[in-house]
């Protein structure tokens, strides 16, 4: 019976699998239990699907899914989680960002009876400052935000239970934060503290856009907070017309020189009435627009190919 899955998104990685998987499998020999590689291609342009495959031939322990295209690495994640068959699954980075040499440290918490083992970064080495600047950024909107509380500096890096799994397999929304439905699930949950080493090789995959689609998605799928945010720039602009009502009368009775006063203040007024109600609105359009991605039904992910997994369990 496989005891371990590792979960490994593969997005345009040519550089990196080579090395990824040698440095995977020094600690999955060391491993105490039947371990399974899980790679999911997510629609590689490169080598990527042609290394797996050599991989696979190599070692039959690479199992791997190619989406039919580019979704994004958080889908690309869930239909690992979905293939893995292992009682603990672990999630890493095809970059070596995450050092798997952490795995095992993962592994004894997991057997101390935690469900869910995260790592956590303490340095983020050879970062730049605009990313480690959004990433803190980021983090403390988010725990503002929402009602489960993410653990700061955290990623994707982590092992869960095969309970935990499960749960989160069963959950059907599309947009899926596996960070936040992570912590969303509960059960006793935990932290390993490491490096955040730079790339091995390659670029960045995260353009700054998918990013900040990552973020909002984040705290649009775990809060309702923002909708309130209307809320309260709709009242804030009623107190401010309120004054501006008292501020006109109070000119009309003492006849100050207000024509040029007068001018202004309309043009502040509608300007400002503009900005509330646009914002009110995008915030609309951000839940709305996620209302219609759940509503079309759609799966998540189409396959291309699933190669070396046990045909039982799907
Ligand atoms: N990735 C993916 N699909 C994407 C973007 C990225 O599967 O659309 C994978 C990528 O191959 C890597 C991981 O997700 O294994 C993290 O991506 P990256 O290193 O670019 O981001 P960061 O380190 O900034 O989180
Ligand atoms: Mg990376």
């Amino acid at each position: 019976m496989i005891q371990y899955s590792i979960v490994i998104p593969v997005f345009n990685e040519e550089e990196n699998l080579y090395e990824a998987y040698n440095r995977l499998s020094l600690v999955a020999n060391s491993l105490d239990g039947e371990t399974e590689y899980v790679f999911i291609d997510d629609g590689s342009q490169d080598r990527s699907l042609q290394i797996l495959d050599e991989l696979n031939q190599k070692d039959s322990r690479v199992h791997y899914l190619s989406l039919a295209r580019n979704f994004g690495h958080q889908i690309a994640v869930t239909a690992g989680l979905n293939h893995a068959q292992g009682q603990a699954i672990i999630i890493i980075d095809a970059d070596l960002q995450d050092p798997p040499e952490l795995i095992p440290e993962l592994i004894q918490k997991w057997r101390e009876g935690f469900h869910v083992v995260y790592a956590q970064r303490i340095s983020r080495s050879q970062e730049n400052w605009f990313k480690k600047l959004t990433a803190y950024g980021f983090y403390r909107i988010l725990n503002r935000f929402t009602d489960v509380s993410i653990p700061t500096d955290t990623g994707d890096f982590c092992l869960m239970s095969r309970e935990v799994v499960n749960i989160i397999n069963s959950m059907p929304e599309r947009n899926r934060y596996i960070r936040g439905l992570r912590a969303w699930v509960g059960f006793p949950q935990t932290s390993v503290k490491f490096n955040r080493d730079p790339r091995f090789a390659g670029e960045v995959k995260y353009t700054f856009k998918k990013s900040l689609g990552l973020a909002l998605d984040g705290i649009i799928s775990l809060s309702r907070k923002p909708l309130k945010i209307a809320t309260y720039l709709g009242l804030m602009t009623t107190l401010v017309a309120i004054a501006m009502i008292i501020l006109v009368i109070f000119w009309r009775w003492y006849q100050a020189p207000v024509q040029l006063i007068g001018y202004t203040m309309i043009t502040v007024a509608i300007f400002f009435l503009g900005a509330v109600q646009l914002i009110c609105l995008g915030i609309l359009g951000e839940y709305i627009g996620r209302i219609y991605d759940e509503v079309k039904q759609r799966p998540i992910y189409t396959l291309k190919k699933v190669v070396g997994f046990d045909q039982k369990s799907f």
